[in-house]
């Protein structure tokens, strides 16, 4: 795995033929308990300046200037992760979905499902449409048990581990 890069130090290439998809953090995010990591893409914002076209779709428009939060964070895909997206996308899978499906919580430590032996999925609702994970609310942890839901992630693994 590459190290992560700082956005303000240097910014993905965008050159030639999209889409252009990154790994991606922004620094701790209170309710998941931690700093998530996701792949999701760059698209073409058409502000007119060089160089500064393509920002992530987490990015915020002002109307004024265009910014990422502080500690945004990225690194190229590995192969496996290019031939995965490539995969989804084929199957017609919407971009923020290859996010929520891409997204991982590093020390959200959960058990594995006690029936399946497999580790649960969590799901989380966008607080509004198109929003990513930076901006999520109310955690779902499912497998073959009952769902937990809960609107902090630590809550719902709590849940999850009592009962697995
Ligand atoms: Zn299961």
């Amino acid at each position: 795995m590459s190290e992560w890069i700082n956005w303000k130090d240097k910014r993905p290439a965008a050159e030639g033929k999209g889409p252009f998809f990154h790994w991606w953090r922004v620094g701790p995010v209170a309710n998941t308990g931690t700093s998530p990591e996701w792949i999701g893409k760059m698209a073409f914002c058409g502000m007119g300046y060089a160089e500064s076209e393509y920002w992530p779709e987490f990015s915020n428009w002002n109307g004024y200037q265009r910014t990422v939060p502080a500690l945004t964070q990225w690194k190229p895909l590995t192969n496996a992760d290019q031939e995965m997206v490539a995969r989804l996308l084929k199957q017609g899978v919407p971009d923020c979905s290859i996010e929520t499906r891409t997204v991982v919580y590093p020390g959200i430590d959960l058990d594995k499902c006690p029936f399946c032996g497999r580790l649960p999925r969590v799901k989380f609702r966008p607080r509004y449409i198109g929003a990513c994970v930076k901006d999520s609310e109310e955690f779902t942890i499912e497998c073959c048990l009952p769902d937990v839901r809960r609107n902090t992630l630590p809550d719902a693994a709590v849940i999850w581990n009592r009962r697995a």
